[in-house]
């Protein structure tokens, strides 16, 4: 078994790219994935392999020259910046010299960094590659930013002070591993890369499930005008069996960068953990939902929504039912939430007792509700999800609603009666309605938050769909 260390660079993405580098050189070697563990330390990582340092040498070379010297890795990894032609001098990051590379230098664990000007960020010796701007987003490494840590040299021209050098091998290493675990892809003009974090021991199998994503993400594609904030979650909701493949053992590293002209500038990264997208999306409902949501541009319900998942945010749980329907809503259907995306938000957010979920009083009333958001009237389900404690806004919001209610029953029936399209209209009883004032008296918030989500879902009954919708005579 051989033991290998990643160097300690403190840039976590270019660490763990070095690990993923050395763990595809493991499993090409053999062609086995469980020989290869990665086991992640403070700020480093162990990859443990069962095999020999010859093989690994020899694949590592191989890998070099057969995998990196495809002119698609320059035009398709962004912040690898390319200069000069193939073959010529500038083209001065892969191996194309036919040079052997040694992967012994990972058998040691050091790093005694003393931040000289000449030391590389790897403390490896042997040939170095510069670390550019454009170069950042492969090693993480943005001591470029605008007006921080620049000086102009000679010529006028503005130069990193002090500019950081990292060896060849672990850039190589970096760009094997960046292609073998991490997720490239365009929304409009901006580069969008994904790297998963592993917080506990993964193995190669772990790895070769995520590699063998990367067609499929391809094929699909985020919308172009999607905020920042709201690709983790899409993402995640596009990668078929994402809560199995990003188990709780990922965090996941997200680099926006932004093309300008030649170069890549770094526009934010991100490391976020993603267990509370992961249990939110082990519901193939509630996937179907961000889905929707997608497609249907309706970020404002889909920001909302990340809010809740993310932050356990109560106003937005409020406020996301009401604008899921009106963001998906077309001319000619209202649409509504699937009921196990309601139970969801009921149960798993916002906490209510099942007694309360489930009350018949609650239904009715909600039933009664949703008639009107079918019809796009809004407001009693807005005057609701608004009323306060202590006052009457609840109690007045829904003798209103009844007084309406009964009229349109009536308009209802007749339609019903000539033959014509109709919607049954639920009347609750007046037992119903006390209950709900009793259950509201000592449970204000519960109750209001069940009927604000309830009205904007879909009933989660069969019998119940049937009893609301029988518009077809
Ligand atoms: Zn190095």
């Amino acid at each position: 078994m051989i033991t290998l260390y990643t160097p300690g660079t403190g840039f976590p993405d270019l660490e763990v790219k070095i690990a993923y580098g050395l763990a595809r050189v493991g499993i090409e070697a053999y062609g086995r994935a469980e020989r290869v563990v990665i086991l992640p330390e403070a700020g480093y990582y162990i990859v443990k392999i069962e095999g020999d340092m010859e093989k690994l040498n020899y694949t590592f070379n191989f890998l070099c020259n057969r995998l990196l010297q495809s002119e698609y890795i320059f035009l398709s990894t962004p912040g690898i910046k390319r200069s000069g032609k193939i073959g010529e001098k500038g083209w001065n990051l892969l191996a194309r010299e036919n040079k052997s590379r040694q992967l012994n230098k990972y058998l040691r664990f050091s790093f005694f960094l003393q931040n000289r000007k000449e030391e590389p960020i790897c403390n490896h010796n042997g040939e170095k590659v510069g670390i550019q701007i454009g170069f950042s987003a492969c090693t993480s490494y943005h001591q470029s930013r605008d007006k921080i840590d620049i000086q102009k040299n000679k010529r006028g021209l503005r130069r990193p002070t002090s500019p950081k050098k990292l060896c060849k091998t672990c850039g190589l290493l970096a760009i094997l591993g960046m292609w073998f675990a991490s997720f490239i892809f365009n929304i409009r003009q901006k580069e969008v890369i994904v790297i998963p974090i592993p917080q506990n021991k993964i193995t190669g199998e772990d790895l070769e499930k995520i590699f063998s994503l990367q067609h499929y993400l391809h094929k699909e594609y985020l919308p172009a005008d999607i905020p920042s904030v709201l690709i983790p979650l899409a993402f995640l909701a596009k990668i078929p069996s994402t809560t199995e493949i990003f188990n709780k053992n990922f965090n996941l590293f997200i680099g926006l960068l932004v093309k300008q002209g030649q170069v890549y500038h770094v526009e934010s990264t991100y490391l976020i953990s993603i267990e509370d997208y992961l249990k939110f999306l082990e519901n193939p409902y509630n996937i179907v939902s961000v889905d929707k949501m997608l497609q249907k541009g309706a970020f404002g319900a889909l920001q909302e929504l990340h809010k809740v998942v993310y932050y356990k945010n109560l106003p937005s749980l409020l406020s996301f039912p009401r604008l899921y329907v009106q963001e998906t809503t077309t001319d000619s259907y209202v649409n509504l939430l699937y009921p196990d995306t309601a139970r969801y938000l009921l149960e798993e957010v916002a906490m209510i007792k099942p007694e309360i979920i489930k009350n018949e009083a609650i239904s009715s009333v909600a039933r009664t509700l949703r008639y009107f958001v079918r019809e796009k009237k809004y407001h009693y389900a807005d005057n609701i999800r608004n009323a306060r404690k202590d006052s009457k806004d609840l109690e007045e919001t829904l003798v209103k609603m009844l007084r309406e209610a009964e009229l349109r029953k009536i308009q209802e029936d007749e339609k019903k009666k000539a033959g014509k399209e109709y919607r049954p209209v639920n009347i609750p009883s007046e037992k119903e309605i006390k209950e709900l004032f009793q259950l509201a008296n000592e449970n204000f918030d519960e109750v209001k938050t069940a009927l604000a989500i309830l009205a904007f879902s879909f009933p989660a009954k069969r019998e119940e769909i049937e009893k609301e919708i029988k518009e077809e005579v």
